[in-house]
């Protein structure tokens, strides 16, 4: 099958690298890994990664069902808030379930005692400095914050989430944050079994110190004798994927624009959102050019970015670190081609797993 751009690449040799170094934090520190599906949910790859983590954690039942089905191992189901209509399936796919408020505690104390149950606390603090993306912002609904509320349903509850870093890079500040967590929480972790510390940090970048992680980690858990989860997502994946995309066509309106195949809105969502460009490498030479997308959104940019040579019709653009956050967000805005989904093995080979026609994105409505 010739492989006609969009595609995402998922490149499991750099898959590899990141998968390597959740291994060795697990065994380093003891704690365990579960892939954030709301990050990443390609389940083509599964198979792949589930010999380096334990699990899968969720946000919603078809999440929850997705990891069950497709990953396996530990399955943690987490929700903002459950529907009536959906306690039933959710528990029956998930290992342990984790509620958003004592309130859905109790709603649901009879569907879900048969399994293990938490809550989610908020420590009021966070590693996020963008709003929208920030826990632990003014009023924010993720999770419960008074001690005093928490301790009387300790009898039916036996461990936390906790999650309020924000692809954060600096151990310092994890650490920092933790240590604000075990002063304000002390009293009810030491009642509890197990605590998961969420997602958000950047542990398989570079120049993290993955040793002094992994020591604070046993630490962490030695001290109140937790079972210690992370629910790692872009870090899982970051770096592992390219969107590979053809320019279609080039202008000059004061500046040089090239328009590609693809559209930051529908494919890449997160970068407009966070208004931060996209990452082209090596982004050297004499020829700069707008890289733009082809909805009619006069924003669909994905930034201005250096070539070598000049562009022409045809020539491919591959756009970097495209796993995370974008699978899962994709959407039909303009009707434009869904990019297809392809895997470069091991050896080398690329294999498309996945391709998109009309009749999806007809089926995407009624
Ligand atoms: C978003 C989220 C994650 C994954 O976050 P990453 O930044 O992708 O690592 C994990 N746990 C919870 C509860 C989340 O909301």
């Amino acid at each position: 099958m010739s492989l006609t751009t969009p595609y995402y690449l998922i490149d499991k040799s750099k898959l590899l690298a990141n998968m390597e170094k959740i291994a060795l934090l697990r065994e380093r520190s003891g704690a365990k890994a579960l892939l954030a599906l709301k990050c990443f949910a390609t389940w083509s790859v599964f198979d792949f990664m589930r010999d380096y983590m334990d699990g899968t954690t969720s946000s919603s039942l078809n999440e929850v069902r997705l990891g069950h089905e497709r990953f396996g191992k530990e399955t943690h189901a987490y929700s903002v808030a459950y529907a009536d209509y959906e306690i039933d399936e959710v528990v029956s796919h998930a290992d342990k379930i984790i509620f958003n408020s004592i309130a859905q505690l109790d709603r649901f104390a009879d569907k879900a005692a048969g399994i293990v149950r938490g809550l989610r606390l908020n420590p009021g603090i966070s590693s996020s400095s963008f709003d929208l993306a920030d826990p632990a912002r003014p009023f924010s609904r993720l999770g419960e914050w008074d001690v005093k509320k928490v301790e009387p349903v300790m009898d039916r509850i036996s461990g936390f989430m906790i999650h309020n870093n924000c692809e954060n890079g600096d151990f310092d500040l994890f650490d920092r944050m933790l240590r604000v967590i075990e002063e304000k929480f002390a009293p009810l972790l030491k009642k509890a079994e197990w605590v998961s510390l969420g997602g958000g940090i950047h542990f398989t970048g570079e120049t993290y110190p993955l040793e002094k992680f992994a020591e604070r980690l046993k630490r962490f858990a030695g001290e109140y004798g937790v079972e210690v989860y992370l629910e790692p997502g872009e870090a899982s994946i970051t770096r592992s994927t390219t969107l590979e995309t053809t320019v279609l066509d080039l202008l000059n309106n004061g500046k040089d624009l090239a328009i590609v195949d693809s559209s930051i809105e529908a494919h890449m969502l997160d970068l407009l959102i966070y208004r931060e460009k996209a990452k082209l490498s090596p982004n050297t030479g004499p020829h700069r050019y707008m890289i733009c997308g082809k909805s009619c959104l006069a924003g669909d940019i994905f930034g201005e970015f250096d070539f070598e040579n000049e562009l022409k019709v045809g020539d491919r653009i591959s756009i970097q670190d495209a796993a995370g956050y974008t699978m899962v967000k994709k959407n039909w805005f303009n009707g434009v081609k869904m990019p297809a989904i392809a895997i470069r093995e091991l050896d080398g080979e690329i294999k498309t797993v996945r391709e998109f026609t009309y009749a999806d994105y007809e089926e995407s409505l009624s």
